[in-house]
């Protein structure tokens, strides 16, 4: 397929409302088109039919066994979309009155009503509620969920900018809807409720600390990987090898001058490396996550051999953004 991808801007008044019903034609229309979301850009189809939904597999390449997240328009929706059984409904009602609109991701059992190609066939449903106005609005006037993974191809880094979804889907899809670079900067924190306790499947912007205030949280073990199937360890990926490792350790291969370094607040012997991305220059957690992808991308484009990331402090946001390097690096392992 090659269509002409318009990318909309939402500068001012009229070219967001024009942005908008663009968006609402096309989903209408059964086609997936890019939104910004306050996570990552998401590329977005009427979730409740399936030919749209295999349109985002189509355009992305993804395969049919990794399932999407569910964005509802309102919290109404979530009735209509899963089953909420009631040893949960206190630990749900908490965390949807905190955290919604906004980046959490609920795995609740799911209602017929939601096609197969969506969920891969598991008898689970991932929902949210964006907190991204322009996503929002585009939501409320299409008036029903929309299945919006990541507006990238398959495995590659998620993107922060409409910028970033022309240079993956350009000629893939006809609309990409510009609403600025995305607040948050990683995907949303995916949790499985199990009764009345929650288990992580994905970390994100919303951390373990600010969860075990709502319900206890189990531990992940290995058996429960197939739950979420979209867990793969090939995410996050750049086109470059990536390695996680303290800068100061890097000597001979930096000799070479063509390793980038992703640092984390500083940098000591600058030199050494062909470029240098700084993720938060004041140590802000948030900064890092919001800028992560796009660093990560700007380091891919540079034509060096090999990235070298150094660790973030393992607390908060941090847990996120150690995940998705760890991924990143295991994607690329030589
Ligand atoms: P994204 O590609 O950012 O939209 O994230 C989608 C991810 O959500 C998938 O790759 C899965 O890891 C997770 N997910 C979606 N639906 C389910 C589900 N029913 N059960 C478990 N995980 C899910
Ligand atoms: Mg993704």
């Amino acid at each position: 397929m090659a269509f002409m991808t318009v990318c909309a801007s939402t500068h001012s008044a009229e070219a967001l409302a024009d942005a908008v019903d663009r968006a609402v034609a096309l989903l209408t229309a059964g086609e997936p088109v890019a939104l910004p979301t306050e996570t990552v850009y998401g590329l977005a189809a009427d979730a409740l039919r399936a030919e749209a939904v295999a349109r985002i597999f189509e355009a992305k390449e993804r395969p049919f066994f990794d399932p999407l997240i569910v964005h509802l328009p309102d919290v109404e929706w979530l009735e209509l979309v899963a089953s909420i059984p009631a040893k949960s409904r206190a630990l749900v009602d908490g965390l949807t009155m905190r955290f919604w609109p906004g980046p959490l991701t609920l795995v609740l059992p799911r209602k017929g009503i939601v096609p197969d190609i969506v969920t891969s066939g598991l008898e689970t449903v991932a929902v949210r509620m964006s907190a991204h106005p322009v996503f929002n609005e585009i939501a409320k006037l299409f008036g029903k969920p929309l299945a919006a993974p990541s507006a990238n191809r398959f495995g590659r880094i998620s993107p922060t900018t409409a910028a970033h979804v022309m240079s993956e889907l350009n000629g893939r899809i006809k609309l990409v809807v510009d609403g600025g670079p995305a607040a948050h900067g990683v995907e949303s924190t995916i949790v499985a409720v199990e009764g009345d306790a929650l288990r992580i499947l994905r970390s994100g912007p919303v951390s373990s600390e600010q969860l075990a205030e709502f319900g206890r949280i189990c531990r992940f073990e290995k058996g429960h990987k197939l739950e979420a199937p979209g867990q793969l360890e090939s995410h996050y990926a750049p086109r470059t090898p990536l390695k996680l490792q303290l800068p100061g350790a890097v000597s001979g291969e930096a000799a070479t001058g063509d390793v980038g370094l992703l640092a984390w607040s500083g940098v000591a012997e600058p030199h050494k490396f062909a470029c240098v991305e700084i993720l938060s220059p004041t140590a802000d957690l948030r900064e890092a996550a919001a800028t992560l992808f796009s660093k990560m991308r700007r380091l891919d484009e540079a034509s060096v051999r090999l990235i070298v990331a150094e660790p973030v402090p393992e607390r908060g946001l941090g847990v996120a953004i150690m995940d998705r390097l760890r991924r990143a690096a295991h994607s690329t392992a030589l």
